[in-house]
């Protein structure tokens, strides 16, 4: 392939990008075999041997509530189609995954649309009440939902809070779409821009934590660890917050979003 042509097919690739999307078995194919239930990044204490058993049985108890609630993907639109999304090797969730390379925990998913693009729509993945942050670091803006979790009895035994990080809300606000204090429905359209400066380019990370009923819910726990800490889940971290902290009384933890039915990738 001569030069012009390389750029040409290059162009061709960058234009359609925006146009192409996935239809409801295509996404359902990159769902990919079905295995055992992928492991969440729970609260160090939960892992810990001695001590923790009443706790691990609340905590159970919790999570089989909680993974009942099947999330709406939450780049899939009223038609079931989504944009070609990719997620890099770094972009995964789990222990020791995180973008820095530096074998720190990442406890989202990052999904990476098209060609680096921040026109993006962006869907509730359940039914909740919305709230909008902006200057939080690391995440900049992001928007949070929050839907309790509750027993067969009516016991309320916590909360899920899904976060969708790396957004452009002024760009959102200004169109039209301002969220924040607002009760949302599951599949509803909350934010239809990502923010075109975000490190390793444009994409959603996309985060589901769990807390308890007394927690406060304050977004300051982060699975990031300090380079050189254990890579187990036991321990928490005592990084500054330029990476973030695990603080064993904030929360039960992070799911993993495919618990929750989201394909992932
Ligand atoms: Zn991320």
């Amino acid at each position: 392939m001569n030069r012009t042509k390389a750029i040409t097919t290059v162009l061709a690739l960058v234009m359609t990008s925006t146009a192409t999307f996935l239809s409801a078995d295509e996404i359902a194919k990159k769902g990919g075999k079905k295995t055992a239930p992928p492991s969440d990044m729970l609260t160090p204490l939960y892992y810990l041997p001695a001590d923790g058993n009443a706790f691990r049985i609340e905590v159970d108890r919790f999570i089989a509530a909680a993974r009942k609630e099947s999330f709406h993907q939450p780049l899939r639109n009223a038609a079931g189609k989504s944009p070609r999304f990719g997620m890099r090797r770094m972009g995964k969730f789990g222990a020791g995954k995180g973008p820095g390379g530096n074998k720190s925990h990442h406890a989202a998913v990052d999904f990476h649309v098209g060609n680096r693009e921040t026109n993006v729509a962006m869907y509730a993945a359940h039914d909740g009440r919305a709230s909008t942050v902006r200057d939080a670091p690391k995440y900049r803006q992001y928007l949070a939902i929050s839907k309790n979790v509750v027993a067969e009895n009516g016991d309320i035994l916590g909360k899920i809070v899904t976060l969708y990080a790396h957004l452009d809300l002024d760009q959102d606000e200004a169109a039209g779409l301002a969220m924040n204090g607002k009760m949302v429905r599951k599949g509803e359209l909350v934010s239809k821009h990502l923010y075109s400066g975000t490190r390793g380019g444009p994409h959603l990370h996309f985060e589901v934590r769990y807390y308890r009923p007394h927690d406060k819910g304050t977004e300051t726990f982060y699975g990031f660890r300090f380079p050189g800490q254990p890579t187990d889940l036991t321990h928490e971290s005592v990084a500054p917050w330029s990476y973030g902290y695990w603080n064993l009384k904030v929360g039960y933890g992070f799911a993993d979003p495919r618990n929750h039915g989201v394909i992932c990738y």
